[in-house]
């Protein structure tokens, strides 16, 4: 049986258990089955996907992929509500239910789900790992960017965050949403909105609005980067002040490791003056910049 997300039906079974939605937690439950259904069609689980889906609630997301998909990793950190969960997903001997934070911090996922998620991906064949979830929005921003960094490489991640969020994503250059998380994300994904959700349909509403958001992982955008640890710290780097020159940026960002002629070097050859802005790079000048440092830093180590 599918878990019918409805306000009736959640506000009895929290009733049963004597609970409240706890907003500390981003706690936000998706009541629209359309939409519910449309996350999971826009994750185009394929049967020999391994999805992970970060913040289980009461298991109604979880038991429409779970059909759809070899195994569904699924990561609650409400001890009640993985218990609550636990029963509505009784049936479904795909899923793996693990009861934990799913980061160690703000740069690292946890190292539960970490092997849990090696683990399985090595033992589907053919097997493709795949993000889809309705995310708890206080930490959609590490989740999102943080799977780019580890070991098992997610094919595409489809998730429902705050608009904003979503809108700094898509974000252009020369835009106050144009960022490092910006630049991160379209470097490595095709980063598109599928849908844009009002509050009302969560319960309890949330006082933004929020996005389905699709990110496809390109190989081939990939390919682009030498060093992505790197590259991901520069990006970082980048932005820190927002509102001063590149030229002063770089090199502070560098400083012991380059002088400040090398730093200029690398910005005449790139052609990029005294007055240029990182936020009006686009992203395939940040990425021949970040690759200009890499090389100069090998030069003058080898010096
Ligand atoms: N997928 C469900 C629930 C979404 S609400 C649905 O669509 O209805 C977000 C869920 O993430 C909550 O159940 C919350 O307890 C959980 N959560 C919040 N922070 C988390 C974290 N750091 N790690 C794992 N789960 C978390």
């Amino acid at each position: 049986m599918v878990a019918k997300q409805t306000v009736s039906f959640l506000t009895k079974r929290f009733r049963e258990v004597g609970l409240e939605p706890d907003s500390r937690h981003g706690q936000n439950f998706l009541i629209d089955m359309n939409l519910l259904n449309l996350l999971v069609d826009s994750g185009n689980i394929e049967s020999n996907d391994l999805v992970l889906e970060i913040g289980t609630g009461t298991g109604s997301l979880t038991s429409l992929m779970a059909p759809r998909a070899a195994h569904v990793i699924t990561v609650e950190i409400d001890t009640h509500l993985h218990q609550l969960a636990r029963e509505e997903l009784e049936e479904f001997d795909n899923i793996t239910m693990v009861q934990n934070d799913a980061l160690r911090n703000k740069n690292n996922f946890s190292p539960i789900v970490l092997s849990t998620i090696k683990e399985k991906f090595e033992s589907i064949p053919n097997c493709r790992f795949k993000l889809v979830a309705n995310l708890p929005y206080n930490v959609a921003t590490p989740i999102i960017s943080n799977l780019l960094l580890t070991e098992i490489l997610p094919t595409s991640m489809t998730v429902t965050i705050q608009k904003e969020l979503a809108d700094r994503i898509v974000a252009v250059p020369r835009t106050k949403d144009y960022s490092a998380l910006s630049i991160w994300m379209q470097s490595l994904c095709d980063c598109r909105i599928v849908r844009v959700l009002g509050p009302s349909v969560f319960w309890p509403r949330p006082k933004v609005h929020s996005a389905i958001i699709h990110l496809e992982h390109s190989l081939e955008k990939r390919s682009r980067i030498h060093d992505v640890p790197f590259y991901h710290e520069f990006v970082r780097s980048l932005f820190f002040h927002r509102r001063k020159f590149l030229r002063s940026v770089v090199i502070s960002s560098f400083k012991g490791q380059l002088d400040k002629p090398d730093v200029d070097d690398v910005l005449d050859r790139l052609e990029l003056g005294p007055q240029t802005r990182a936020e009006e790079l686009p992203v395939e000048r940040i990425l021949e910049l970040s690759e200009g440092m890499r090389l100069k830093l090998q030069e003058v180590e080898s010096r």
